[in-house]
C-alpha cells in the first residue's frame, strides 16, 4: 500500500491551509461538511493524525472516529429529522477512494429519498446552514 503523502486535501485542512465548515472537533477528530454533499447534512468525520485509511488505520483511531461518527450521527438525526443514517467508508481507489486521509462519510437520511449523484458542488450557504444545524442539536 501506498505511505501517506501529508500534501492531501485534507490535511491541508487540518493544518488550517485551506478552510472548512467545521461542525465538531476533540482532541482526536475533526468532523467538517463535505462541499459536494450527497444528502443535507453530508459530512465527514477524520482523525487528527495520519493515515491513509481503514487499512492502515491504529485500532485507537478507528475507535476514535467511532466514537464521533456516533455523536455526529444523533445530532444529525435530530438536526434534520431524519430517519436514518448511511455511514459510508471507501478504501483505496479501487475501493472507491479518492481523497488518501482516512475518511467516514455520514449521510442523513430520509425514507423513499435516493443520494444525490457524487460530485456535485453544494451551495455554500446551504452547507454553511447544515453545520450550523448540526452543531446545534450536538449543544
Ligand atoms: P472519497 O475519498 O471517495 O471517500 O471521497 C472524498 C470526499 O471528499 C468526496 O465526497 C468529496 O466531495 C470530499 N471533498 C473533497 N474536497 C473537499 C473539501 N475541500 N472539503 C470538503 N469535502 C471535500
Amino acid at each position: 500500500m501506498p505511505t501517506y503523502d501529508d500534501q492531501n486535501i485534507f490535511a491541508k485542512i487540518l493544518r488550517g491551509e485551506i478552510p472548512c465548515f467545521k461542525v465538531y472537533e476533540d482532541a482526536e477528530t475533526l468532523c467538517f461538511m463535505d462541499i459536494n454533499p450527497r444528502t443535507d447534512g453530508h459530512c465527514l468525520v477524520i482523525p487528527k493524525t495520519p493515515c491513509r485509511n481503514m487499512l492502515d488505520a491504529s485500532p485507537a483511531q478507528l475507535a476514535a472516529c467511532m466514537r464521533t461518527v456516533n455523536k455526529v450521527s444523533t445530532a444529525c438525526m435530530q438536526a434534520f429529522g431524519a430517519d436514518g443514517i448511511s455511514l459510508m467508508q471507501f478504501n483505496e481507489a479501487a475501493g472507491g477512494q479518492e481523497v488518501f486521509h482516512l475518511h467516514f462519510h455520514i449521510h442523513p437520511r430520509h425514507d423513499g429519498v435516493p443520494l444525490r449523484a457524487p460530485g456535485q458542488p453544494g451551495d455554500m450557504g446551504a452547507i454553511k446552514g447544515h453545520a450550523e444545524a448540526i452543531n446545534a442539536a450536538l449543544s
